[in-house]
C-alpha cells in the first residue's frame, strides 16, 4: 500500500465502509472505523438520534477511571525511538508531509488532566509540529513554557470508542476528558475505564494500541499546510513541536488513521459538539426534541435543531442558544419536530413552505466564527444567521402539512 495519498484513496471509495491495510510495514493500519453515527449508536446502544444525550449525561456525570498497575495491552517497542517505523500516511497532494491525525493527547499539568486530538506532522524520527487551537492544551503549554518547562504528553493512537469521543468533546477547562470516557465506559461496561499510568504520570487506556510518551517542547516551527475538515487547507503556522521519548505497541499493533473532510472526521469531530449544543438549547427553551450538525456545513458550520414550541419566541431563543452551545457555528435552522433533521431534504421543504426571510431571520454581524472559514474575516469574525422555520403558534397546519407518502424517505443504515 502507497503511503502516500494510497490509504486516501481506498478509505474515500466507500465511506462506510472499514478498510484494513495490512502490508503496511509492522502494523496494521484502519480507516472508516467510526465513520458513521449509526455504527456509533450501535456500538453504544442507543439510537443515532439519542447520541447528543448519551455524551451529555456522560458529561454531566462524570466518573474517575479504574488505575490498574497493569499489564497494559502495550510494551515499549526496543530500541532507539524511530517515528518512521509507524506507516504514517500523507494524505492529500498539498499537505506539508505525513500525518498523525487520530493522535489524542493525554496531558497533565498541576493534577489537572486533559484530553485531545490534535494532528501531528512527523517531520523526523523523533517528532515534529503540532496544531494547538487556543484551548486546554494550549493553555498547558503556556504555563509550562511560562515556567521554563516542557509539557509531558501521552499520545494515544487507537482506543476504546469511549474514550475517543470523550476526548473530543470540547468543555470547560477544570473538567477530566477521562472521566467521561469512563461514564460512557461504565454506562456500556459496568466499571470505570481500567487507565494505566506511564512514567511521565500522563494516563492512559490500559487497552490502547500504540502510544507515545513524550514532550511538546519549548521551540517553535511552522506547521502545514494540512487539509481540514472543510476539505481546504490550512495555512502554515508558527506550532509547538513535539518531541517523542518513548514508543509503546500491542504485539500487533493497529494504527487508526482519519481522512480529513471524511464521515469518520465528522463523526469525530462534529458529533460531539452536539451534546453542547443541546444543552444550551434545552437551558433556553422547555420541548427541545433534536440537534445535529450537518454534513453539509462539515459538521461544524450548520446545525438542525427541532423544538416543539410552546412561546411564540422560541424559535429564534432556541437558535440564539445553539450559538452559544458551538462558537464555531455559523448557521442554525430551527424546525418543527414533524420534520426529521437527518433529511436533509426535509430541512430544505420546511424552508421552502414554511419559512419567510422578513420574520423567521435573524443576521447577527460582527460575531467570532471558526478559525477553519475561509470566508470569515480578520480574526474570524463572521456573520452568523439564524433561520426560524417554525410555524406560528395556533396556526391551522393543514396547509403545512406533507401527505405522509411523499415523505422522503431515509436510508436506515444512513
Ligand atoms: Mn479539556
Amino acid at each position: 500500500m502507497d503511503l502516500r495519498w494510497g490509504i486516501t484513496e481506498e478509505i474515500l471509495r466507500d465511506p462506510r465502509r472499514p478498510v484494513w491495510f495490512r502490508g503496511t510495514g509492522a502494523m496494521t493500519v484502519v480507516g472508516n472505523l467510526w465513520s458513521s453515527r449509526e455504527r456509533v449508536a450501535r456500538h453504544l446502544g442507543v439510537p443515532a438520534a439519542g447520541l447528543p444525550d448519551l455524551l451529555l449525561t456522560a458529561l454531566e456525570h462524570p466518573t474517575p477511571p479504574e488505575r490498574v498497575e497493569g499489564p497494559a495491552a502495550f510494551h515499549v517497542l526496543p530500541g532507539p525511538v524511530d517515528l518512521t517505523r509507524l506507516p504514517v500516511p500523507v494524505f492529500f497532494p498539498r499537505d506539508a508531509g505525513p500525518y498523525l491525525t487520530a493522535a489524542i493527547f493525554s496531558a497533565r499539568w498541576k493534577g489537572k488532566q486533559n484530553l485531545s486530538f490534535h494532528r501531528l506532522w512527523v517531520q523526523n524520527p523523533r517528532g515534529g509540529p503540532v496544531r494547538l487551537v487556543p484551548r486546554h492544551l494550549d493553555r498547558m503549554v503556556r504555563l509550562a513554557r511560562a515556567e521554563g518547562r516542557d509539557l509531558p504528553v501521552a499520545i494515544v493512537l487507537g482506543a476504546p470508542l469511549e474514550f475517543t469521543l470523550a476526548a473530543a468533546v470540547a468543555t470547560d477547562y477544570a473538567v477530566d476528558e477521562m472521566e467521561i470516557a469512563s461514564a460512557l465506559w461504565q454506562r456500556r461496561c459496568g466499571r470505570p475505564l481500567p487507565v494505566v499510568e506511564l512514567p511521565s504520570g500522563c494516563q492512559v487506556p490500559r487497552d490502547s494500541e500504540i502510544v507515545l510518551e513524550g514532550r511538546v517542547t519549548q521551540q517553535d516551527a511552522p506547521e502545514g499546510p494540512f487539509l481540514d475538515v472543510l476539505g481546504t487547507y490550512d495555512p502554515i503556522r508558527e506550532q509547538p513541536v513535539v518531541e517523542i521519548d518513548r514508543i509503546y505497541t500491542t504485539e500487533e499493533p493497529v494504527l487508526p488513521v482519519i481522512v480529513a473532510g471524511t464521515g469518520e472526521h465528522y463523526v469525530l469531530m462534529g458529533l460531539p459538539r452536539e451534546p453542547l449544543i443541546l444543552r444550551a438549547v434545552r437551558a433556553a427553551v422547555p420541548g427541545v426534541r433534536a440537534v445535529r450538525l450537518t454534513e453539509g456545513g462539515s459538521a461544524w458550520l450548520h446545525a438542525v435543531v427541532s423544538i416543539e414550541k410552546r412561546r411564540e419566541g422560541d424559535g429564534k431563543n432556541a437558535a440564539l442558544a445553539a450559538f452559544a452551545g458551538h462558537a464555531s457555528l455559523k448557521r442554525v435552522v430551527v424546525v418543527d419536530p414533524d420534520i426529521d433533521i437527518f433529511n436533509d431534504e426535509e430541512v430544505e421543504w420546511a424552508l421552502a413552505t414554511r419559512f419567510q426571510a422578513d420574520r423567521g431571520l435573524v443576521v447577527i454581524p460582527g460575531a467570532t466564527g471558526s478559525s477553519l472559514d475561509p470566508s470569515a474575516g480578520k480574526d474570524n469574525v463572521t456573520t452568523k444567521w439564524a433561520l426560524d422555520a417554525t410555524l406560528p403558534l395556533g396556526v391551522d397546519r393543514t396547509p403545512f402539512t406533507r401527505e405522509p407518502y411523499l415523505r422522503a424517505r431515509k436510508d436506515p443504515e444512513g
